[in-house]
Formats: structure tokens, C-alpha cells, sequence
């Protein structure tokens, strides 16, 4: 299939700060939306750092372009990390990262940070992306509901971000295409001013892409724009070729629906602690201890131990004559440094994907908050 693509992007400093921290690109096959965070001029630098690293793709062929995403924004990780090491005013800067190259009838998606990208298809909104938030974290933990991260006031707090480490986990996904879908790729000052609905409703008004995305930023400042307000807007366009088989179109389709089926469960809220315990009852009745124990050394969660922040294999619990947690690195971060909210996070167990994700939680959530007694 030949898809046509059309494009619009605005940007734009809200009405609350003084600078704008957010940058963006939008151009023949590649699209980039970055939110930069950190001090003095930190923030601007990070994202349009970033962006400038990744726009080196629009001069290759598609999709050279999409097999190169990736480790195009792993150089641009580097390239923030590099310069705040070099300069101190910029130390501790970062950037959201969501990009997308569309190649052939593919969207290769990549994405760290809370910015996002969503699918519009048939009138209705998908979001793809999930939000690299603790907030976002505590929803899926079930311990927050939607609507109470909606107001909480570290919603923005990230777990990941573009230049806070060698490493970088990226999210990747690709996307199948079909013609009259709309791609929308965006900053945290438009989600956290208008819900998903609000935003569809402007999204697929109409054909002029400027007017949407004039509109979709106006509606932002018109609910308060506290924040720095970024929008990209991709229309796809196009017709099956003459010598294209229904069923590589039903393919396709399976396809489309499978990634937004997958992008639509990963952002449901599940209750964790509650699929924790179904599944401890499970475990005794059909493993017993041994299947227990198996689970606990794949699981992973940030503590505390003799009144420090730790990260423990295992899980939070305590079931009598079984051992189902161990510490595996204690920190010198005191409990009683951090915020009331965060201990209290810290004392039911942050859970964790992986070890690393855990060092993450600590590094990026936990040590900025720490304030010595
Ligand atoms: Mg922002």
C-alpha cells in the first residue's frame, strides 16, 4: 500500500512560563516530540538537543530511517548526557522522547518520557505510548485511580528520561497504518489540560491540520496552560494498489487491531496488589511454596531497611515460615528525608520490572526528593 502523508506542528509556550522547554520536528517520514526537564536553560537544551540528533533521519530513506530509530535515539541520550557532564549549569538535564518514522504502511514508534502519541482511527482515540510516570507506575500498581493521578501533584515525576543514564530503556512498538488514520504526537501541557475525548474531538475535526493544531494548543491555554504546550499531527492518506490481495489487507488489519488492543491494555489501570494476592491464594493451592519462591526471585521492589531506602528481590509481604524478599542493594537515603507521600509509597513497596528498574525508581524519583535532616 502507498500511503500519502500530511503534517502539522505546533508549539507553544503556554501561559503560565517564561521559557519553552518543549521541542518538536515534523517532516516527510519522521515526526519528534521532546519535552525537556532541568534547571537554568537545562530543560530547552536537553529536548532541542534531542530532537536535533534524531531530525538526522529525515535525510535518509524511510526505511533506513525506522531500522535506525533506536540507536538514533540512543545517541541522543548520549549526546545530552555528554553535554551536562561538560557544562554545570546544564547538570541534571533531561528530555522526553516520543518518535515516530513511518515507513512503507508502518509506524516504527519510539518513547520514553510522559509526552505521547496517539492513534486516531474511525473517530476514536488510542493512546500507544505509556507514560513513563511513578504516578502512572502507581496506577497500574493499582494504588492510585485514573482519575486521583489526574490531580495528583507529582504527576509529572518520570522514571525515565532521555540523558539520565548510559543505559536507556527504550519503548518500541511498530504500528500497521491504514489510509484515514491520524497520528498525534504530543507534550504533557496538552494532556494534562484536556482528556482523551476532548483532544479526539479536535483531532479529527476537519482536514486543515494547522487549524487542528491551532485549535488543539488554544484549547490547552484555554483550561489554564500551566505547562509548555506541543503538538504534531500526521494525517495518512492513500489507496490499496490495484495488485493487493484482501487478504494482506486483512493481515494488516489483525495487525493494527493487535497493537492497539496491546497499547489499550498496558494503559488500563490493574489493580496489582489484589492480582498479587489472587495469584499468592493460586500459587499456594496449585505450586505451593516452591512456585512461590520462583515468583518472588522474578520480582523486584524499592523498600526500606533499618530506616533506608533499598531495593529488594522479591515481593512486599510477609507470609509466615516463608522468606519472600531479600535486600539486594541498601542505599544511605534515610526514610525520614523524603516527602510524607513518598514513604509512604516507599513503606507498601514501589514494584519494579527488572533490577535496574528498581535502581531507576531510586535515582530518578527518590534521591532528587531526599532533603537531609
Ligand atoms: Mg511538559
Amino acid at each position: 500500500m502507498s500511503l500519502t502523508l500530511r503534517s502539522a506542528s505546533r508549539t507553544d509556550v503556554g501561559r503560565h512560563r517564561e521559557g519553552n522547554e518543549d521541542s518538536c520536528f515534523a517532516g516527510g517520514h519522521l515526526f519528534i516530540v521532546a519535552d525537556g526537564l532541568g534547571g537554568h536553560k537545562g530543560g530547552e537544551v536537553a529536548s532541542a538537543l534531542a530532537v536535533e540528533t534524531v531530525r538526522s533521519l529525515a535525510d535518509l530513506e524511510a526505511a533506513r530511517a525506522a531500522a535506525d530509530l533506536a540507536s538514533v535515539v540512543r545517541a541522543a541520550n548520549q549526546a545530552v548526557l555528554d553535554r551536562a557532564r561538560s557544562d554545570a549549569d546544564l547538570s541534571g538535564m533531561g528530555t522526553t522522547m516520543t518518535a515516530v518514522v513511518i515507513a512503507g504502511s508502518t509506524a516504527r514508534l519510539v518513547h520514553v518520557g510522559d509526552s505521547r502519541c496517539y492513534l486516531i482511527r474511525d473517530g476514536v482515540i488510542q493512546q500507544l505510548t505509556q507514560d513513563h510516570t511513578m504516578v502512572a507506575r502507581m496506577v497500574r500498581d493499582g494504588r492510585l485511580t485514573p482519575q486521583e493521578a489526574e490531580q495528583h501533584p507529582q504527576r509529572s515525576m518520570l522514571t525515565r528520561a532521555v540523558g539520565s543514564e548510559p543505559q536507556i530503556d527504550l519503548d518500541e512498538a511498530d504500528i500497521a497504518l491504514a489510509p484515514g488514520d491520524r497520528l498525534l504526537l504530543c507534550s504533557d501541557g496538552l494532556t494534562n489540560m484536556l482528556t482523551d475525548g476532548e483532544i479526539a474531538a479536535l483531532a479529527r475535526d476537519g482536514d486543515d491540520l494547522d487549524a487542528i493544531c491551532d485549535a488543539l494548543v488554544d484549547a490547552a491555554n484555554a483550561h489554564g496552560g500551566v505547562d509548555n504546550i506541543t503538538v504534531v499531527l500526521v494525517d495518512i492518506s492513500g489507496t490499496p494498489d490495484d495488485d493487493e490481495t484482501p487478504v494482506a489487507t486483512a493481515l494488516q488489519d489483525d495487525a493494527v487491531d493487535d497493537a492497539v488492543d496491546d497499547a489499550a491494555t498496558r494503559g488500563r489501570a490493574v489493580p496489582r496488589r489484589a492480582i498479587v494476592w489472587l495469584a499468592l491464594v493460586l500459587a499456594l493451592t496449585v505450586g505451593g511454596a516452591v512456585g512461590l519462591r520462583a515468583w518472588a526471585d522474578t520480582s523486584w521492589y524499592v523498600g526500606h531497611t533499618g530506616g533506608d531506602v533499598a531495593v529488594f528481590q522479591g515481593l512486599p509481604m510477609d507470609i509466615p515460615l516463608l522468606r519472600l524478599h531479600r535486600v539486594v542493594q541498601q542505599t544511605e537515603i534515610a526514610l525520614d528525608d523524603l516527602p510524607e507521600y513518598l514513604q509512604r509509597e516507599i513503606r507498601e513497596g514501589i514494584t519494579a520490572d527488572s533490577l535496574d528498574d528498581a535502581r531507576r525508581v531510586i535515582q530518578l524519583q527518590i534521591l532528587p526528593k531526599a532533603i537531609p535532616s
